[in-house]
């Protein structure tokens, strides 16, 4: 793991300072040589190692994927290059192959199409939509602190995707090949073993592209 790693947040709305500081703390802790930085433009994400898409609001995000230059083009070729990604929240919203809201139904937005699943948005109501819970999650051990505003969940999730969390008989992270996807916000709990799970997965696939 010495490889220097180029992590980039995508920037267009939602939490990215948070995930900036939690993902520059992880490598920090794991020994990891690396930068986060905040990215927006298509060939910030032609370069860098791995990509983590904040929590927000999905619908905002989906159309501000769409109406910046190039930038759709650019996501979809590094998911076809297997690039590593973490979606929070409505990160992995966007990153989903279904979704409806809960509250609202089916709405029209767009989604990447690459996590093989179907979301509920605001799954958990409105009277408890903002709430915290220890959560054991596969890979990272128990008691992390998941808090959730106004969370997904994972309703069904195909063949490949592993399930590796669930709260109150809901599926809240996943994983499918690289990438990750947390109803929850990882970067808002003050604990970094989300975001070192991720750049395990971003220092390994590194190394099998470099060589
Ligand atoms: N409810 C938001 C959505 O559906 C997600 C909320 C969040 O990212 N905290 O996009």
């Amino acid at each position: 793991m010495n490889d220097e790693l180029l992590i980039g947040v995508l920037a267009l709305q939602g939490d990215v300072e948070e995930n900036i500081k939690a993902a520059t703390y992880a490598l920090e802790e794991m020994n990891q040589k690396g930068k986060v930085i905040s990215v927006r433009y298509p060939d910030e994400i032609m370069k860098i190692d791995g990509l983590i898409i904040p929590g927000g609001e999905s619908t905002v995000m989906g159309l501000l994927i769409a109406i910046k230059n190039g930038l759709l083009d650019s996501i979809n070729k590094v998911l076809q290059n297997r690039l590593p990604i973490m979606g929070t929240c409505a990160g992995m919203i966007v990153l989903a192959k279904q979704s409806y809201d809960r509250v609202v139904g089916n709405k029209k937005q767009l989604l990447l199409g690459a996590l093989d699943v179907e979301i509920e948005r605001n799954s958990f109501g409105r009277q408890y939509d903002s709430f915290e819970s220890n959560l054991e999650i596969s890979g990272i051990g128990n008691d992390f602190r998941g808090i959730f505003i106004r969370a997904p969940s994972v309703i069904s999730a195909g063949p490949q995707v592993q399930i590796l969390s669930k709260f109150d008989g809901k599926i809240v992270a996943v994983q499918q090949e690289n990438i990750i996807g947390t109803s929850f916000h990882p970067e808002l709990s003050g604990d970094n073993r989300m975001h070192k799970l991720f750049i395990e997965l971003i220092a390994k696939w590194k190394k099998a592209n470099n060589q």
